[in-house]
């Protein structure tokens, strides 16, 4: 099943698919060295004879190719690679004929610096790769919403609507418990906008197991004392009660927070207060559950979810929109109408507003196929024990020292601590870890045992293939003595057509 990028017609897949080409055709010009002229020197007739046939940049420009490259990528990007590649020529590093299709290799393969990349490192939310993975219907919802959009206009009568209301409409539909819905930039603003609409000049009551650091140095406790509120700290590290935070309620509170550990876990001798033991102290209670479950998840029963927490009487429920909910990043508030009124009428909520492109993704997620996120939570363990045995038996038929192995693949920082899922993974010698993610389509797997390991869990099944000839791809690299072998299979580097564009 081909995923549906859209754009200008080609996909993602094929943009990855031509990096890393330049360096491959930069063989030096039959009969001649890269710099064979030493500087200064008078160039020999044939090679003065072969600069006089560089094309000059208007020609090179009314290549088709590359006027396509110039609508794709912009001008600036193109007159460089042109100029690169006259000036490869003109040291003598390629023949004049050859500028085109090098100027073509240098181009870069996206129009931003942001590379797609495979991720095989069983994290299924891996922050450091963007986190959950757009379902095709988010992404086809963000091409179709990338251009003038009917986000704030009401078309039947011309006048002024909510922004974002078919997708508040389908998270309410999500969340039956919520009263409203609000969606701001991603969890952090959720939470820093409960605390400077309700709480700011007041008091936060949250236990001290609860003083959670997201990650890169950001702790919530920083965070929300940034808004002006005072946070006052109840119970101990392992241990609160519901009579601490009873004990702390006062006239200055504004609300009693409850902080999912989405990225820890205490073990032991512990207690921590459920959010319907909180309740009745007659302030409201919010809940950050973390990771933006709606509704309980089979396979993660320790994870909160929104529903669950405001049937527990919760008031506010905040979670972030691209980890377990699989869509774009944002930050999700739920819960009481008269709060999220409170909230979204801040004059805050306008600098934390999403675009348009975020609302569209949302939505699609929301109402759309299951996410890349929900099929590897439910991906089967003898499923991918499969797809393992396959991958690696047709690698290993063109000689690849590649075993099928037993996996365990995690949620990732954004929840589930200490969850492990069952999965399989390829398992291959280390060098290859540096091999893959430098390759043209960069692979990203773990280093477990002095093997590099590239879990199947968080590899979409439909990316197998791609997977497969990233392998194939990064074989010279991760194996240098291997360039004499007589299959030729080390040049699939430097061949692009074992990359399937034959
Ligand atoms: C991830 C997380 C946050 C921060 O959310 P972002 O979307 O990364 O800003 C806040 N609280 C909890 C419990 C989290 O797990």
């Amino acid at each position: 099943m081909g995923r549906t990028r859209t754009g200008t017609g080609r996909t993602g897949r094929d943009r990855a698919d031509r990096e890393g080409q330049g360096a491959m055709e930069q063989r030096p010009a039959p009969g001649r060295t890269a710099g064979d002229t030493p500087a200064g020197a008078p160039p020999r007739p044939d090679t003065a004879d072969a600069r006089r046939r560089i094309p000059r940049t208007d020609t090179l420009l009314r290549d088709p190719r590359l006027a396509a490259a110039v609508d794709r990528l912009g001008a600036h990007r193109v007159k460089s690679a042109v100029r690169q590649a006259q000036e490869r020529a003109r040291a003598g590093g390629i023949a004049p004929e050859q500028v085109p299709r090098t100027a073509l290799d240098l181009l870069p393969g996206t129009a931003s610096g942001l590379r797609p990349v495979i991720n095989a490192t069983g994290v299924l939310l891996h922050t450091n790769l963007g986190r959950a993975p757009l379902s095709d219907a988010a992404r086809q919802a963000v091409q179709e919403a990338s251009g003038p959009t009917d986000v704030e206009l009401d078309l039947t009568t011309g006048v002024r609507a909510r922004r974002g209301r078919t997708a508040l409409a389908a998270l309410r539909e999500r969340v039956p418990a919520a009263g409203a819905a609000h969606v701001v930039n991603n969890g952090a603003a959720a939470l820093v906008l409960a605390a400077t609409a309700l709480a700011a000049g007041k008091e936060i009551v949250v236990s001290r197991g609860e003083m959670v650091e997201i990650g890169d140095g950001f702790r919530l406790p920083d965070l929300l004392v940034s808004t002006g509120a005072r946070l006052r700290e109840v119970g101990t590290t392992n241990r609160t009660t519901p009579a601490d935070y009873a004990a702390a309620i006062g006239p200055d509170t504004a609300f009693v927070l409850k902080v999912h550990p989405s990225n820890f876990r205490i073990t032991g001798f512990t207690r921590s207060a459920r959010t319907a033991e909180l309740t009745g102290l007659g302030v409201p209670v919010v809940v950050d559950i973390g990771s933006g479950l709606l509704a309980p998840h089979p396979a993660l029963p320790g994870e909160p979810d929104a529903d669950s927490e405001l049937c527990a009487g919760a008031a506010l429920v905040t979670a972030s929109g691209d980890k377990l909910l699989g869509g774009p990043q944002c930050g999700l508030l739920l819960g009481r109408q008269d709060l999220l009124r409170a909230l979204a009428r801040h004059p805050l909520a306008r600098a934390l507003r999403v675009d348009k492109l975020t609302l569209a993704a949302l939505e699609a997620t929301l109402t759309g196929p299951p996410t890349p996120t929900a099929r590897a939570l439910a991906a089967g363990p003898e499923r991918l024990r499969a797809r393992a045995d396959r991958l690696a038996a047709a690698l290993a038929a063109d000689g690849t020292d590649v075993r099928a192995v037993a996996s365990a693949a995690t949620v990732g920082g954004g929840g589930a601590p200490g969850v492990t899922l069952p999965s399989a993974a390829l398992s291959l010698p280390e060098p290859y870890a540096a091999a893959l993610r430098t390759g043209r389509l960069p692979v990203v797997g773990r280093l477990e045992a002095g093997r590099c390991l590239l879990d199947l869990r968080s590899v979409p099944p439909e990316d197998d293939d791609r997977l497969a000839r990233a392998v194939r791809s990064a074989r010279a690299a991760a194996h240098p003595t291997a360039t004499a072998e007589p299959d030729g299979a080390d040049a699939s580097r430097a061949e692009p057509t074992v990359d399937g564009r034959a």
